[in-house]
């Protein structure tokens, strides 16, 4: 037996304890890749999930929350309301090379609103109450505490400043907390749960500003962000919303259960 069919059975193993310690048992009518979405949805938010039960997210205080996916036609109806499975759905390509996102290659923009609002707060006044200051290179921008956020950002500032040349692109913030809807949206941004950051708007390109619609065909992609910035983001378990089809280039924002931690730890 050679060493890469032992390994390949391991991994085998260690895969299904771990679904059956999450509560994805063989008998979930869940498919293969969406019992592992789930997994990683529940180790990326420790504090607040414990498995699954069933069709449901199951919550540390009990709650249980139902994991569906849109019946919605369109791309953007099911943007707007997306079940839990449409947030996990399309894999975040994270510490992979740039490249021109397909069309309607959103990766991580569809959430499940509920998800966000029972962690970081259901008001601006609850988000608020979780919010920490972070030294972002002389400037005071405020995210919230909740999952180790504020941590994050400032471990990321720490790393960022022993690259000068990436310097530029990251200052000054455009913005990280503001209680908004998305422009032109019914979606609530990441912005309001205080677990996203705006770089410097002078070094970025959004979909909108170039005047395209959303979900039109033949939107041309534009960036200047270098991948060494975006890698250092996604190794602390941000996504970029550079990787969209609907590019948002200055936008990074919290997003544990989309980052490949594995890929990422090759860099
Ligand atoms: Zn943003």
């Amino acid at each position: 037996m050679g060493r890469d069919f032992l390994d390949q059975r391991l991994n085998a193993v260690k895969l299904t304890a771990l679904l059956a310690l999450f509560g994805l048992g063989a008998t979930s009518a869940l498919t293969g890749p969406q019992k592992q979405q789930l997994v990683r949805l529940v180790q990326a938010y420790p504090a607040f999930l414990a498995g699954v039960r069933g069709d449901q997210l199951l919550w540390r205080d009990g709650t249980l929350m139902p994991m569906t996916a849109s019946g919605a036609a369109s791309y953007v109806a099911r943007l707007n309301q997306p079940g839990l499975l449409d947030q996990l759905a399309t894999p975040y390509p994270a510490c992979q090379p740039l490249a021109v996102p397909a069309y309607d290659f959103d990766p991580g923009r569809a959430r499940f609103e509920p998800l966000f609002k029972k962690m970081y707060g259901e008001s601006a006044a609850g988000v608020r109450q979780n919010l920490e200051a972070v030294n972002w290179f002389g400037q005071t921008v405020q995210v919230t505490r909740v999952n180790g956020v504020a941590a994050s950002l400032q471990a990321i500032a720490r790393e960022l400043a022993t690259q000068p040349k990436l310097l530029p692109y990251v200052r000054p913030s455009a913005g990280t907390f503001l209680w908004r809807t998305v422009a032109g949206t019914p979606r609530l941004s990441v912005h309001s749960f205080g677990a996203a950051i705006d770089l410097n708007i002078k070094l970025s390109a959004y979909w909108q500003w170039d005047g395209y619609a959303e979900g039109q065909r033949g939107i041309r992609y534009r960036n200047q962000i270098p991948a060494a910035l975006v890698n250092i983001f996604e190794r602390h378990g941000w996504i970029w919303g550079g990787r969209w089809y609907h590019y948002d280039t200055m936008h990074f924002e919290y997003r544990p259960e989309l980052t490949n931690q594995t890929a990422c730890m090759k860099k």
